[in-house]
């Protein structure tokens, strides 16, 4: 173990520990929490009452569903040019601009029970209507909608880009559900605007499976993210070169109706810094304090000294957590970084598989700028930006503090993974060596280029016993990992650290680590075998991966059928992503 280059390894692990949300895991009921009372004393009749009430409580047609865009309109001077040609836009936030319907026949590809229930308050049959089809890709307007889309701007790849914008996405409105909470509705993939530069406005097939399963998926591994309610495909030719090497094909249009409590990102506000745009920005930055962060008054002098200590601390959190399920996001420019540090923008991510610090998922990105062990980075460098933007509404003394704030950021990060990591590994209290026993194993790891996510279920899942013998009859990666020649010293050192956890039993630790690390995420392999299936009007694939990602952290026969928790098969080395969506 003395060759483990420490220093480096510990660099690293800070940058990859992810944050432990000890929610979500072995939920069953998140969203509807009315089905979780079975086990209760009542009677079988009341819960068949109680069933029925709330079935009829939920919205059974949509000409009865209506979202309000009255806030964000009232709240902001809008564009005062109509129309949806290409133009640089100035002192505003938005524009209107109407979604461009499909060509049809459209079809429902798929549809969250979770999004639609759990926050829309539909019930499910509604999805099954024709009407549906064309509420959810842009063909018919909700009750309500004025469809907007928003002006922003942001640093790609390092540099300032200048306006960017909803290229290919219409907000639709707002829905206040009847928990109270406040959704943004969009749509991505219906049409062009304003903002669409060179683009056609639209969203092929590919990325918009890879949008819809990733986000659901993500949501259920307990990482912040915006959610996916459903996935319309269409027959509407889409030119698209998907590798950008003059390989032009006919792929087909698709849309995401998506929804976050809002979807602002750091670019909303650096496009008014950059054009000098205060007063905007400074209504801007008061709205989304008011909106999303109750818990800073309006009326303090450091509300945006605030407001940016806690977007430094969700982002160090958030990205914790993407490295603990070795999430990769692709572009972490800072038009795809929200404010409300939940995960937006999906495009070439991937799940790491072979562990590997230089993981890139977008081939599109030559000098893995946005390599997996970069994103702590990364995160810095996007705060700075931030910053940077805030610079014009603080004063001198609150631009000192928010620097100090800013340096906090590491800390913060590698806290969190501290956290994460440790219960990835089913440590209890505090000993020392606890960082050293994560970087040590991720060293072998990546000597061993063993798998991320299975190491870590596997570990879950063998008893002190099996590791002791090296039991690993069907436990690929750990027999992968135990390859490695330093693997008996980490083990002895493991199992040691584990033996000294009091009332700690061996099924106690797997039961905590099996809610932490998951069996099952969405590898490119699943998601291309998905949608070349869903190119041919086949779903079934994304409903499967659907469902079985829903619950990643439970044993699924299906799953194991299907092989999701299996070596990747080889032809997933060969496959590539890239911007090109
Ligand atoms: P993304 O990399 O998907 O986050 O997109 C970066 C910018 O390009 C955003 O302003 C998008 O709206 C815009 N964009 C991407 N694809 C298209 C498209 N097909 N048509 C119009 N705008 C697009
Ligand atoms: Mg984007």
């Amino acid at each position: 173990m003395k060759m483990c280059n420490i220093h480096t390894v510990l660099v690293f692990a800070v940058v990859l520990a992810a944050s432990f949300t000890p929610v979500h895991v072995l939920e069953f009921c998140q969203s509807t929490d009315r089905d979780c009372h079975s086990h209760d004393k009542t009677s079988s009749d009341t819960i068949k009452s109680r069933w029925n009430r709330t079935v009829s409580n939920l919205i059974q047609d949509l000409d009865q569903f209506s979202v309000s865009c009255e806030k964000l309109i009232e709240a902001f001077p809008i564009d005062e040019v109509d129309g949806n040609f290409v133009r640089t836009v100035k002192n505003c936030i938005f524009s209107r601009s109407i979604p461009t319907p499909l060509k049809g026949p459209l079809r429902l590809a798929a549809v969250s029970k979770d999004v639609i229930e759990g926050i829309l308050d539909l019930d499910m049959a509604v999805t099954q209507a024709e009407e549906f089809l064309h509420y959810a890709s842009g063909g018919r307007l909700l009750l309500g909608s004025d469809p907007l889309a928003h002006r922003y701007g942001g640093h790609q790849f390092g540099y300032w880009a200048g306006q960017l914008g909803d290229g290919r996405a219409h907000s639709l409105g707002q829905y206040t559900n009847r928990k109270g909470d406040a959704w943004e509705l969009q749509l991505k993939g219906s049409g062009k605007t304003p903002y669409s530069r060179s683009g056609d406005g639209r969203a092929v097939i590919r990325s918009s499976v890879r949008e819809f399963l990733c986000s659901e998926a993500m949501h259920s591994l307990g990482v912040p993210t915006s959610r996916a309610a459903s996935l319309i495909v269409s027959d509407q030719p889409v030119i698209r070169d998907q590798f950008y090497n003059g390989n032009v094909k006919t792929e087909r249009g698709a849309v995401v109706l998506r929804l976050a409590p809002s979807w602002f990102r750091i670019g909303s506000l650096e496009i008014l810094a950059q054009s000098g745009e205060v007063d905007l920005l400074r209504k801007l930055l008061n709205f989304v304090i008011n909106e999303h962060f109750s818990s800073i008054s309006s009326e303090d002098p450091d509300k945006y000294l605030v407001f940016y200590s806690t977007v430094v601390n969700d982002t160090a959190h958030l990205i914790a957590q993407w490295m603990s399920v070795g999430f990769a996001h692709g572009v972490c420019n800072t038009d795809n970084f929200s404010l409300l540090s939940i995960t937006i923008d999906y495009g070439p991510f991937g799940f790491m598989e072979a562990y590997d610090p230089n993981f890139v998922p977008n081939t599109s990105d030559d000098e893995g700028r946005y390599r997996i062990g970069a994103q702590a980075n990364v995160g810095l460098f996007n705060l700075e930006k931030l910053l940077m933007t805030l610079s014009a509404v603080l004063s001198e003394k609150q631009q000192k503090e928010a620097n100090i704030i800013l340096k906090g950021y590491a800390d913060i990060y590698q806290m969190r993974i501290h956290q994460l990591f440790k219960a990835k590994l089913g440590l209890l209290g505090e000993e020392e060596d606890d960082d050293y026993l994560t970087a040590f194993l991720l060293k072998m790891m990546e000597d061993a280029q063993s798998d991320f996510t299975m190491t870590f279920r596997q570990l879950s899942e063998a008893s002190a016993q099996q590791l002791h013998d090296r039991n690993f009859t069907q436990m690929w990666a750990l027999a992968d990992l135990s390859s490695h020649k330093l693997f008996s010293d980490w083990l002895s050192l493991y199992l040691l650290r584990l033996s000294r956890q009091q009332n700690d039993s061996d099924a106690d630790h797997q039961r905590r680590m099996r809610n932490v690390n998951p069996r099952y995420v969405l590898r490119n392999w699943m998601a291309e075998s998905a949608i070349r299936k869903a190119e041919e009007n086949d779903f079934s694939e994304v409903e499967l991966l659907h469902h079985v990602l829903s619950s990643p952290f439970v044993t699924q026969e299906t799953a194991e059928e299907a092989g999701y928790a299996a070596r990747p098969p080889q032809w997933a080395k060969r496959l590539k992503v890239s911007c090109s969506s």
